[in-house]
Formats: C-alpha cells, sequence, structure tokens
C-alpha cells in the first residue's frame, strides 16, 4: 500500500483490529518515509462476476434467482432446505473460484443441473426440461435414460 502523502511503496503497520463483526481488519500504518500515519480497512472481496445472458447483456449476479431456480425445480420435493444452501453456497464459490468478472448464464445452469442430479433426479428433470428447453421427446428420453443409469 502507498503512501497516500508522499507515495513510498514501504508503510509499516502499527496496529491490527477487527472491525464490524470480524468482516473487516482496519490497520493503523505508518510511512517509513515521511512518517505519516494513515489508517487502511480491508474487507473481504465478496463480489460475484456478473451475468452474461444469452441475449449478451450483463446483469449483476444475483442469489435470489438462483435460490428461486433451485426452490421451483425442488417444490413439493423431499430436500433438506439445508441442503439447498450447501448446494447455493458450493456454486457461488465455484462462480468465485473461476476468477472471471463476466460468467455465462449457461455455465450457472450447468453448475445448477449438476448439484440437481446429486439432490433429487426429478428436480433435475425439471429444471433440465426447462432450463434446455429438449428440442424434441427423443432427447429428452436420453436425459431420463442418463439418470436411470
Ligand atoms: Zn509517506
Amino acid at each position: 500500500m502507498h503512501c497516500p502523502f508522499c507515495s513510498a511503496v514501504d508503510t509499516k503497520v502499527s496496529d491490527s483490529r477487527l472491525v464490524g463483526d470480524g468482516t473487516q481488519v482496519r490497520r493503523r500504518r505508518q510511512c517509513v518515509i515521511c512518517n505519516e500515519r494513515f489508517t487502511t480497512f480491508e474487507i473481504v472481496e465478496l463480489l460475484l462476476p456478473r451475468v452474461i445472458k444469452s441475449d449478451n447483456i450483463r446483469e449483476p449476479f444475483s442469489e435470489e434467482k438462483l435460490r428461486h431456480g433451485f426452490l421451483k425445480a425442488l417444490e413439493k420435493r423431499p430436500v433438506k432446505s439445508d441442503d439447498i444452501e450447501i448446494a447455493i453456497n458450493q456454486i457461488k464459490s465455484q462462480i468465485r473460484a473461476t476468477g472471471e468478472r463476466e460468467v455465462p448464464s449457461k455455465r450457472i445452469g450447468n453448475l445448477v443441473m449438476d448439484s440437481l442430479k446429486q439432490l433429487d433426479k426429478v428436480a433435475y428433470i425439471r429444471f433440465a426440461s426447462v432450463y434446455r428447453s429438449f428440442e424434441d421427446i427423443r432427447e429428452f428420453g436420453e436425459e431420463i435414460a442418463k439418470i436411470q443409469d
């Protein structure tokens, strides 16, 4: 972190403490060149990449939309809410782990499908049939045959 007063590269930390429920770190720093003191706050980067939709429009990642997709596919299915939350968090970590600033919505859809495949086969078929908008009955039959293996 450059010194904001003289732009020196070297600063030393004189105090470091957690603030804001431990989600931030406040650091007192002192420049080793001009001796000015300043404070920095560090927060964890939790931003998710933007989503590129099929029409090329970009929109912010929405956890609500993701959850809605899961809940809709899992309607009246014997899957615990905790398991859904775990699945949502896993998808978020996978998307973050790409390190990309934009991800195609298709990639997110594929992650949801993989996840539903583990959680509940019926929900998987429901989601896949809408999401992939199966071209014809045969393709749909092939998907069902695949999961029956
Ligand atoms: Zn300085």
